[in-house]
């Protein structure tokens, strides 16, 4: 992997660590690991540092940036105080992978919020959270992927995107996924399914509904619309996403992808470790046994470089993660099947 190390890619040290947070004070953008994906980050209260996360990536301007923050200090910088259902989240979940949309400080810039008045907030694990402490600032941080293309779980992929950017590399990141995101107001909704799953949120929140997420099936918009409630509650969802290398069939039955292969042998079949041995005479990308490895490997199976003329996949349970990893795998195929 070291010769395929990029000169903008930094190992974690003590230096690396401050010149980071240099960057992120001074207005500049830093990529660095978090526990879901990597993220690209600028201090959230410097409009003009937040406009350089939007042209890197070429983010739609109405696709608003969740904010991070190192502890609820920083929390009070960019929300007003959060309601009781909002405190035992806080308290159960965070530091972790769950995103809470509160209301806005007036003094945070609109364009992270996209013009909205809520705010979608996090407080990361580790490292990242060593970052905006040290930084001292609340940064904004979307996925760091050019828009389109799969969340990066490694620097290699931030290089890949952004051979430019300051990287920080924290090797793969643990869940691999996206956060959580859930609305509290007027009622708890998941506005996008994400690591830590809603069967663990609803024992803190019972009532807590989910939104009929994935486009594909809603109307109107174009084949990857979300709509909740008739509005769009967590405007990126509508955006086509995670856009693999080549194109990407996902199977809902494990005999049609059967029936498939057979006409189509040199496809490659993304596939969960244990159903290897039905594709003896194909290729295959393991992805790992549980829910929690295949999360972990996805991102890096969309941008795969192995050969194959395309991609296959079977769908797995809804269930748990299992719900995230569906969500993803609609939103990153070509066709389902
Ligand atoms: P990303 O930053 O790429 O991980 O995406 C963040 C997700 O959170 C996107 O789906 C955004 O649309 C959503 N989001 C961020 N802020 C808000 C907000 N204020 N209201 C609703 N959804 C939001
Ligand atoms: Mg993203």
């Amino acid at each position: 992997m070291a010769a395929r190390r990029r000169k903008n890619v930094h190992s974690v040290d003590t230096r690396s660590l401050h010149e980071a947070a240099a960057l992120l004070r001074r207005g500049e953008l830093v990529a660095f690991p978090t526990e879901t994906v990597y993220g690209l980050g600028a201090n959230a209260l410097d409009a003009k540092a937040v406009a350089k996360i939007f042209e890197a990536k070429g983010r739609p301007q109405d696709n608003p940036v969740i904010v991070h923050v190192s502890d609820l200090r920083m929390l009070r910088k960019v929300a007003d105080p959060p309601p009781p259902r909002a405190r035992a989240l806080i308290a159960r979940f965070w530091p972790g992978p769950l995103t809470l949309l509160l209301s806005k400080k007036s003094s945070l810039p609109s364009s992270v919020t996209a013009g909205l008045d809520t705010v979608a907030v996090r407080m990361p694990q580790g490292l990242a959270r060593d970052l905006i402490r040290l930084a001292g600032v609340p940064v904004a941080a979307p996925s760091a992927n050019l828009s389109g293309r799969p969340s990066p779980t490694t620097a290699l992929h931030v290089a890949e995107d952004f051979p430019d950017v300051f990287v920080l590399d924290g090797g793969p990141t643990k869940h691999g996924v996206e956060s959580t995101v859930i609305a509290l107001e007027p009622f708890p909704v998941v506005l996008r399914q994400g690591a830590l799953s809603e069967e663990s949120l609803r024992k803190t929140i019972p009532g807590l509904r989910h939104a009929a997420s994935t486009g594909r099936l809603a109307s109107g918009g174009g084949p990857f619309s979300s709509k909740v409630n008739g509005a769009a509650a967590s405007p990126g969802t509508k955006y086509t996403h995670y856009a693999p290398t080549r194109p990407l069939t996902l199977f809902l039955r494990k005999s049609s992808l059967l029936a498939y292969v057979r006409a189509h042998p040199k496809a490659l079949v993304l596939c969960p470790t244990p159903l290897a041995p039905l594709f003896p005479k194909q290729r295959t990308l393991a992805l790992g046994s549980s829910p929690e490895e295949i999360a972990r490997a996805l991102f890096a199976a969309l941008r795969t470089r192995r050969r194959g003329s395309e991609l296959l996949v079977l769908a797995v349970p809804r269930r748990g993660l299992g719900r995230t990893i569906m969500d993803r795998l609609e939103r990153a195929a070509t066709r389902i099947v």
